[in-house]
């Protein structure tokens, strides 16, 4: 029997570990922290469990990869429906995220009455439906085995540029729409107007309206993931940071703080640049300059009194001005509260709040004492935003408040420069030149969110189902 081991337990290395382990496959998993999680890990602080950085699940749909994931293995994930998965504060305009398309699009033509809406959107809802209806395609686009259809071609062709150009093309050249849309692409695509592929824009785009609440957070899924791997009899070794890897023999010499062991094959599910520092390989360390995450990010956790949020929208995006909250740019804010009845994450009475933005160039190596003159004016700056959006919640009610930064993710997560969220989504990413899980040839296999096709948590399990379809007996 060949002897298989997952660097990393994240969604991928979770998801991947699970699916071979079905198989019959023997696996080892080496997850460097105290507990599984990674991007999409929690922590315990005072009563409290909060989500480290992924709070959100989408698509959830039926045909959505993850759920087919979760029915195989009948994971039960005890998920609440949002009709209005988002409020989004642009501007002056507070705007609400329907999940209904054609609310959505009424509230759209509520706020920008001159666009034309339902041809930008109809256009929009029908690629991304394309897209994640029919994963083959995307597989396809992975093996780049693109059969000549309407499909692939039509797919292709809106590949091959932005999302700019593309509201160029429709004369829309409204600067408060634009804006309202980089905030909405930042998060799933990694990337603006000016630069995303148009492509992968569609999908960014309908992420909201697929978006379900799932109780526990995150963090609870996978945990579930994590217990059916044990129960599959998955080996999975915490604490445990894989240091070095090298070929001897046909077989992968993995050496990690506990020791060495060795291998048939391996899946590392680390950033591209992780991965190249632990296995010496040119092709790895070419591909792994090319291809760099851009962001890390910045997080707030509260657990306060619950002050009666409406249910169905527990997720808020504030865009910023310049200067809001960071000193050089805008962005937004993404809020994510827990449910009042979600007493897995806080007491009765009690709710989570985990808020976080995308932060660019942090200097790592700045001095202890600046650093917390940096974290508590951003906390001050945090409580001001916090108060204008939220004014019934109860800022004397906090009983934890604590902020993460680049520093904290590079530690909980041990990734370079404590990059988060993925390779942007650029034109020039194009998903051909995408990295691929093969691109090492056979036997060492790439997964994870720096990897083809991408970020989040629904990607890296669909990453993880295409390899082990086509790879794996
Ligand atoms: C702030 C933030 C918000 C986000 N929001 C969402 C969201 O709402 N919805 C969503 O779907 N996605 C979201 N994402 C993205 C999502 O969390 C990630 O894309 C996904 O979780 C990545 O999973 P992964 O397995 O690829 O990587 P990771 O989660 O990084 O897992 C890799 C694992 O490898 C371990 N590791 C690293 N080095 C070693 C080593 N040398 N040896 C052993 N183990 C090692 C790490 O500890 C980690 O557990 C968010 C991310 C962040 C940071």
């Amino acid at each position: 029997m060949k002897r298989i081991a997952i660097i990393g337990g994240g969604a991928a290395g979770l998801a991947s570990a699970t699916l071979l382990a079905k198989k019959g496959h023997s696996v080892v998993l080496f997850e460097s922290h105290t507990h599984i999680g990674g991007c999409g890990g929690f922590f315990r602080r005072a009563k409290y469990i909060f989500d480290v950085g992924a709070t959100t699940l989408s698509p959830m749909s039926e045909l959505s990869p993850l759920t087919k994931f979760l029915n195989d293995f009948d994971i039960h994930v005890d998920t609440k429906n949002l009709e209005t998965p988002m409020t989004i504060y642009s501007g002056d305009k507070k705007i609400f995220r329907y999940k209904n398309r054609e609310k959505w699009i009424k509230e759209l033509e509520r706020h920008w009455p001159d666009i034309d809406h339902r041809l930008i959107w109809e256009k929009i809802f029908g690629l991304s439906d394309r897209l994640w209806k029919n994963t083959d395609l995307i597989e396809n686009i992975f093996t780049k085995s693109l059969s000549f259809s309407m499909d692939p071609l039509l797919l292709g062709l809106n590949s091959f540029w932005t999302m700019k150009k593309f509201l160029d093309f429709h004369n829309i050249y409204d600067e408060s729409y634009i804006k309202f849309l980089d905030e909405q692409l930042i998060i799933s695509t990694q990337a603006h107007c000016h630069d995303v592929n148009f492509l992968i824009a569609t999908i960014g785009l309908t992420y909201p309206e697929d978006m379900v609440y799932p109780m526990g957070g995150i963090s609870n899924v996978l945990n579930l993931i994590e217990k059916k791997a044990r129960e599959l009899s998955v080996d999975i070794q915490t604490r445990t940071k894989v240091e070095k890897i090298i070929k001897s023999k046909g077989l992968y010499r993995i050496t990690s703080n506990k020791g060495d062991d060795e291998f048939d094959i391996v899946i590392s599910t680390l950033p591209l640049v992780n991965t190249a520092k632990l296995y010496q390989d040119r092709k790895l360390s070419k591909i792994s300059k090319k291809f760099v995450g851009k962001y890390s990010a910045l997080t707030f956790y509260i657990g306060m009194d619950d002050f009666l949020l409406p249910e169905e929208s527990l997720y808020h995006q504030v865009h910023l001005k310049k200067g809001e909250l960071l000193d050089d740019i805008g962005g937004s804010l993404f809020f994510s509260f827990s449910r009042h009845d979600d007493n897995s994450k806080a007491p009765k009475g009690k709710i989570t709040l985990t808020s976080s933005t995308h932060i660019e160039n942090f200097n790592l190596e700045m001095n202890e004492e600046d650093y917390e003159k940096f974290k508590k004016k951003l906390k001050e700056k945090f409580l001001v935003i916090l108060k204008k959006y939220f004014p019934n919640i109860k800022t004397e009610s906090f009983e934890f408040f604590e902020m993460g930064t680049p520093r904290t993710f590079k530690r909980f997560t041990s990734r370079e420069e404590g990059l988060v969220g993925g390779i942007p989504h650029v034109l020039k990413n194009h998903p051909l030149l995408f990295p691929k899980p093969n691109i090492l040839g056979e036997n060492f296999y790439l997964l994870g969110d720096n990897i083809f096709p991408g970020q989040g948590v629904a990607s890296v399990v669909l990453g993880a189902q295409n390899l082990i379809k086509k790879k794996f007996r």
